[in-house]
């Protein structure tokens, strides 16, 4: 398990999973980002410094076709794949009756269409290796709802059903795939909701164990589900969410 790509490894959650990846001995790192060539180029030299090769692949999700071409890419550029991480996300939240063309198809493209071809793409590979790790980055979103996020649970609900599916379909190859489904974790797509909640009063106080979510909470568990001690593991979806989910 040497060899792994991951979306949206700029910032957030996904750049510290790379980096819970290198320090468990991952030495092949291609690093995707959209937007932010800057901050994945700090990623990327973090990385470096702790060991890793590590590339970065400019991608956008929202066109599918190029991106699995460039995932095609890189898998050839590493000699293969061990790893596939489906992190990068995002919301673009309106109320249902606001909620136009745009909105629903950008978020399930990203969140949901792009997470299944590509790891489409990578399963070629895989297979023939038998043996593989897909981890999808879902939410709590997907089985709890609140107001203006019906393309975003959407989007996460398929991620979910779609990780399930997919585990069956591959298990005997020894490849599994699983999903991580966060709470409430500290990063730029939360800060204005965070922002929101502070004002209504403190968002810790709804969380069970009493505070918002790290980066590395997720990422933890990201390298668990990647390394070779989790192969009885698969099709399942895991909440780090402090409890949340759970709560009465
Ligand atoms: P974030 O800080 O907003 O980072 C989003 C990442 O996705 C960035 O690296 C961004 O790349 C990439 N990205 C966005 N649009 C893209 C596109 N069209 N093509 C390729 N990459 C794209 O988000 P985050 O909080 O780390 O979220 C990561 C994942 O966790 C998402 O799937 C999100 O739904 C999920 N999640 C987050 C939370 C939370 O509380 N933060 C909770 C539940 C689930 P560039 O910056 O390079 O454009």
């Amino acid at each position: 398990m040497d060899k792994a790509f991951i979306t949206g490894g700029s910032r957030g959650i996904g750049s510290e999973i790379a980096k819970q990846l290198v320090y468990k001995g991952i030495k092949n790192l291609i690093l995707g980002y959209n937007n932010s060539y800057t901050e994945a180029k700090k990623v990327a030299d973090y990385c470096m410094e702790h060991g890793a090769t590590v590339n970065l692949c400019q991608i956008n999700l929202a066109n599918i076709e190029d991106a699995q071409l460039k995932l095609k890419e890189a898998i050839t550029q590493m000699g293969g794949i061990d790893i596939l991480v489906n992190n990068a996300g995002i919301t673009q939240d309106s109320l249902a009756l606001r909620m136009n063309h745009d909105r629903w198809d950008s978020v399930l493209d990203i969140n949901l269409k792009a997470a299944f071809f590509l790891s489409k793409t990578a399963l070629k590979p895989m297979i023939k290796q038998r043996n593989g790790r897909i981890i999808n980055i879902s939410s709590i979103i997907a089985q709890k709802s609140r107001g203006g996020q019906v393309n975003y649970a959407a989007s996460k609900g398929g991620l979910e059903a779609m990780t399930r599916a997919l585990a069956v379909e591959v298990a005997s190859r020894g490849i599994t795939v699983n999903a991580i489904a966060p709470g409430w974790i500290d990063t730029e797509m939360t800060q204005d909701q965070d922002n929101q909640k502070q004002g209504q009063g403190g968002l810790e106080s709804t969380i069970p164990v009493g505070r918002i979510g790290q980066v590395s909470d997720v990422a933890h568990l990201a390298a668990f589900l990647s390394s070779a001690e989790a192969s009885y593991i698969t099709g399942q979806i895991i909440a780090v969410d402090g409890g949340l989910s759970v709560r009465i």
